[in-house]
């Protein structure tokens, strides 16, 4: 089943007088349980792809069904609807509420959600346990490694069992070794039948997906299986 279908999308930013075509005409689709890539150059539109597969932003033409519902000209309200129920991001630079404790950092979009106390903090609880946390659940960010810490914010993207999980350079600030222990925690995740879209300059980051996508100047420049995916044991 398609969960994401993208057709023909161009975005076009208007700098000053200038027109910049950050994506010309951009077609895909993923089915869910699907474990992607996407590559590029810097400026390649990566970004731009993100965020409007992720419902931060709108395609300037083109369609975009996700879940077989129209999201290209929907409204910044409904648009942050569908992304608290149905994606999971996870970032370079793990964005947790400084001052939260583990916990409550991976129950805020429970929170959004508004789902009661008592289950949220049990659903969090369940999430920091799948993600190896179970006894850091009171631990704050500055009290855990970068890995872990990359870890906490995986907990908050899979709390709401979201149809698609983002990672946006996920091992980008880690060193190579947790690097692995995060594309494994991944790969994990991905056995477990979920949906996992993944930015990365890294081409041995790009091989633990099974299909690779590659931009350059606006456009997809290949859209290829990968052989020999890279399975971390
Ligand atoms: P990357 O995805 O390659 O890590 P960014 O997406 O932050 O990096 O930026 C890629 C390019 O897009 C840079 O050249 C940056 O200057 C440009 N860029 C990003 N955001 C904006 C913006 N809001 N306005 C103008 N240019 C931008
Ligand atoms: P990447 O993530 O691959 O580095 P981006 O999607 O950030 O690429 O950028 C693609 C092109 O669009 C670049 O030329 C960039 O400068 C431009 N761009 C990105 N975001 C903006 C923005 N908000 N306003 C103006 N230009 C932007």
């Amino acid at each position: 089943m398609n969960i994401i279908n993208i057709e023909h999308i161009a975005k076009i930013y208007q700098v000053g007088s200038e027109e910049v075509h950050a994506l010309r005409d951009v077609s895909l689709r993923i089915d869910k349980g699907e474990y992607v890539a996407i590559m590029g150059p810097s400026g390649s539109g990566k970004s731009t792809l993100m965020n409007i597969i992720g419902c931060l932003d709108t395609p300037t033409k083109g369609l975009y069904d996700f879940k077989g519902v129209n999201v290209s000209e929907m409204s910044d309200n409904e648009l942050a609807a569908i992304r608290n129920r149905e994606i999971g991001f996870v970032f370079q630079t793990f964005n947790l509420l400084p001052r939260s404790d583990a916990l409550h950092n991976v129950e805020l979009p429970l929170i959004y959600a508004g789902v009661p106390a008592h289950v949220r903090k049990e659903r969090a609880r369940l999430a920091l346990e799948q993600v190896g946390l179970a006894d850091r659940i009171h631990h704050k960010p500055n009290e855990l490694s970068g890995g872990q810490r990359q870890r906490v914010a995986i907990a908050r993207a899979l709390v709401t069992d979201p149809a698609i999980i983002l990672a946006d350079e996920p091992t980008g600030n880690l060193d190579t070794k947790t690097g692995e222990d995060i594309m494994a925690l991944f790969n994990e995740i991905y056995e477990q039948g979920n949906t996992i879209i993944l930015v990365t300059h890294e081409e041995y980051i790009a091989e633990h997906a099974e299909r690779i996508i590659r931009i350059r100047d606006g456009l997809i420049e290949k859209d290829e299986k990968v052989l020999n995916r890279y399975v971390p044991q």
